[in-house]
């Protein structure tokens, strides 16, 4: 049987990860599933599927977690020490799909531990690649991505030389904007920005893919887990979401990788790995879908994936302050405090007062130094916010 464990076992990535492992119950042992506030669903699941550990991030809700499993067996356990800890048990693959930066910390712990990490937290990525990286190396531990694009190059690679490599192009869906005005998409409200076309994901990153932020955290993704070159990471819009990522090599050739736009084939792909397994994803009627359609993105009325180039260019603690400023900006206009548009003019604003800050040598990130620049922009962005109004 397989340990596995499973961080943000109540969103939407570790919902579709739950549900392949219940279609295969007898080939896992499950160590440890956490949560943040949904502390019912929390606990429902660890009680099927025989978890050892049922964790929230939530200190404040430990008694209704103990309550919540009371007589269960599964042992209960909050706050941030206790996700470490729970990364900490011995697993031998780790789903890691908390939202934001509070999932570093976790897959840091979990990777000293030489296990595998099913990397869906692209922040983690975002905010210290190299660090993360540079951890699951040194401990024999492997990183595989979830992100369906990544896991597109991925399976692209398989079996190729990377340094025949020219090119790699993600696409982006476009979301629900995706040939709206600037000035249309000034007044663009919560709800409409919560509507994604074609994937069915976590509130957070729709919101991130209908403002582009999504894309902007994925071409540094591209860049922290593959090693290639900002140069050579291109986005493509891609209206339908059949095409998650193409491979270009040396002789032109392109390799896309193609499917349905179902998070369970890249989830799947890292839980059977180096292995195919049959999965419960709709399989692509080309004839029905007809026609592919391309397009250029626009950094004019994106600017999102003109910030990631800067973000990559400056290098160092620049991809945590821009997703902690991106993250802050984000909770505000959740809560109806900020224009759509205004966060990105957050983000670049944060970006500006921090960029001298932020030069560091590669080598030097730490969690500390990451943690210090994610807090220090998200209170920039508190401080700055408004003045927006
Ligand atoms: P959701 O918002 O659906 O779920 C997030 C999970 O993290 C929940 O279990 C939530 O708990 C928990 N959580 C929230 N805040 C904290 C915190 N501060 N500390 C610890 N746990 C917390 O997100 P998604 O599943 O959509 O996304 C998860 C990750 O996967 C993100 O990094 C996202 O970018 C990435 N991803 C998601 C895709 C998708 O299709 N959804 C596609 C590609 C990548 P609770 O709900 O109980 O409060
Ligand atoms: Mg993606």
């Amino acid at each position: 049987m397989r340990r596995i464990s499973i961080f943000g076992a109540t969103g939407s990535i570790g919902q579709s990860t739950i549900d392949l492992i219940r279609r295969d119950r007898a080939a896992y042992d499950v160590v440890a599933l956490t949560g943040g506030g949904n502390i019912d669903l929390l606990a429902k699941d660890a009680i099927e599927l025989g978890a050892d550990v049922a964790v929230t991030a939530y200190e404040d809700r430990l008694d209704d977690l103990k309550a919540a499993l009371s007589g269960s067996g599964v042992q209960a356990a909050a706050g941030a020490q206790a996700l470490l800890e729970a990364a900490d048990r011995e697993a031998d693959w780790i789903m890691s799909a908390i939202v934001g930066s509070a999932g570093l910390a976790p897959g840091l712990h979990a990777l000293r531990h030489g296990t595998t990490l099913a990397l869906a937290n692209k922040e983690s990525l975002v905010t210290a690649g190299p660090l993360l990286m540079r951890t699951a190396q040194g401990h024999g531990a492997r990183v595989l991505p979830v992100d369906s694009e990544h896991s597109a190059v991925f399976q692209g690679l398989v079996g190729e030389d990377q340094s025949e490599v020219e090119r790699v192009i993600i696409t982006a869906s476009g979301g629900p904007f995706r040939d709206w005005s600037l000035e249309r998409l000034e007044g663009a409200t919560l709800a409409q920005a919560c509507k994604h076309p074609s994937w069915d994901m976590g509130q957070r990153i729709t919101i991130d893919s209908a403002s582009m932020f999504n894309k902007a955290l994925e071409i540094i993704e591209t860049k922290e887990y593959f090693g290639f070159d900002p140069d050579q990471i291109e986005v493509l819009v891609h209206p339908g979401s059949y095409v998650h990522a193409l491979v270009g090599f040396r002789d032109g050739a392109l390799m896309a990788h193609m499917g349905a736009p179902d998070m369970r084939h890249a989830i799947g792909y890292a839980l059977h790995w180096p292995e195919r397994r049959d999965l419960p994803v709709a399989r692509l009627d080309l004839a029905k879908v007809g026609l592919l359609r391309f397009e250029a993105p626009d950094e004019t009325r994106f600017v999102p994936l003109r910030l990631a180039r800067e973000v990559m260019e400056t290098g160092g603690l620049a991809g945590a302050v821009f997703n902690a400023a991106k993250e802050a900006a984000l909770d505000h206009f959740i809560a109806g405090k900020i224009g759509f548009l205004d966060m990105a003019r957050l983000v670049e604003q944060v970006l500006n007062q921090m960029s001298v800050d932020v030069r560091l040598d590669a080598g030097s990130l730490s969690l500390d130094n990451v943690l210090a620049a994610d807090k220090e922009a998200r209170a920039r962005v508190a401080a700055l916010q408004p003045a927006l109004k």
